[in-house]
This record gives C-alpha cells, sequence and structure tokens, in this order.
C-alpha cells in the first residue's frame, strides 16, 4: 500500500475530473420535474493531502439546483472526492485509516504530520470505518459482492486492498473504489440499518 500517490496533485485532478462527469450527467438529466438545473455548488475547504497544490475547484462541492420557481429542488451528483459531509478528502480517511491497521501499522504521528489530520481525527475515522460504516445500510448490501467476506475489524484497510489488488494500477483501482463508495457522499447514504 503506497500513500505517495495521494500527495501528487496529478492524482486529485484525476478524481475532480471524474467529479465534473458525474455532475455532468445529472445535469443533463434535468430535474425529476422535468426543468433545467442551475449550478449551486456547495463551498468546501478540504483538509488532509496536499491540499496547498490542489485545482481552486477543491474549494466546490459540486451541485444543482432546479431552475423552476416553485420547486427550486437541490440535486446533487455524488463524488469521489468528498465523503459525506468529512472536512477531509475522502481518499485521505481511507487511506490514513487503512495505513493504521495491518501487520506494521504506521505511528500515528507519522500519518498525522504526512497528510496533516489531527491524532484524534484519525482516531474518530477508524471508529467510523469499524463501527459506523459496517452497520450503514449501503454495507450491509454490498458487503455481499466480496469473497472471502470483508470483517468489520479489517475496514478500511481489506476493502482498499481488494480494489487495488483487481485493478491494472493503482489509479484504476482508487478510481474503483472512490465510485464505489460514492453513494456514502450523497445525503442518507450514511444510515445506519437497525435491522438484524
Ligand atoms: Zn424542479
Amino acid at each position: 500500500m503506497d500513500h505517495r500517490l495521494l500527495l501528487a496533485s496529478g492524482f486529485w485532478l484525476f478524481l475532480l475530473r471524474i467529479d465534473e462527469d458525474l455532475a455532468g450527467t445529472a445535469r443533463q438529466k434535468g430535474c425529476s420535474c422535468g426543468s433545467r438545473l442551475h449550478c449551486a455548488n456547495y463551498p468546501r475547504k478540504p483538509r488532509g493531502g496536499p491540499t496547498k497544490d490542489l485545482a481552486e475547484e477543491y474549494a466546490w462541492r459540486l451541485s444543482f439546483c432546479c431552475a423552476r420557481e416553485g420547486c427550486r429542488k437541490r440535486v446533487t451528483p455524488a463524488s469521489v472526492r468528498f465523503l459525506g459531509r468529512k472536512v477531509y478528502l475522502g481518499a485521505v480517511v481511507v487511506l490514513v485509516a487503512a495505513m493504521r491497521q495491518g501487520a506494521s501499522p504506521r505511528r500515528v504521528h507519522v500519518l498525522a504530520e504526512l497528510f496533516d489530520v489531527d491524532p484524534r481525527t484519525i482516531a474518530r475515522w477508524q471508529v467510523f470505518w469499524r463501527e459506523q460504516f459496517p452497520q450503514t445500510a449501503f454495507w450491509r448490501v454490498e458487503r455481499g459482492r466480496f469473497l472471502p467476506v470483508i470483517q468489520a475489524a479489517a475496514l478500511p484497510r481489506a476493502l482498499l486492498e481488494e480494489f487495488l489488488r483487481h485493478a491494472p494500477d493503482p489509479d484504476k483501482g482508487w478510481q474503483r473504489l472512490l465510485e464505489f463508495l460514492s453513494p456514502i457522499t450523497l445525503t442518507g447514504g450514511l444510515k445506519i440499518d437497525i435491522s438484524p
């Protein structure tokens, strides 16, 4: 598992293009009422990773709003850059938590410095991946596609390794993983499923 990819600005530009494609598709579809969509992006202040070198588009979560008076419905496409409402970049939330796990976990202070993340935040991410994420309706459905079964205690590392193992190169592996996770970037996407 190599962290250098996530410190390269080219990787983030690559993810930006994917988000722009997702947004373009959403815009083309228009509002459910049949009207056109206007740009209504949310401001973001992304943290973690090479934030100084990020394209200025990273200050925005792409989103739209219906152009019709009386509707004005909000349409926010999925994102491979931002994970739900977390202020940190999605890939960083996955990678840093994954690097803390496994046979030779990286020390917290090394990761904190490398990705400019508070050690307490890293601890919260680990709780998120092990305790909250496994209970989401999303994971309860999607975990069935992985064999051997991915245990909650192995998240997110086992998930990341799975995607990297089956991809021709790390860029592609990350793209597929972040696209896979993108439904949880939508409102309600992290809803906990309390059914047994
Ligand atoms: Zn509308």
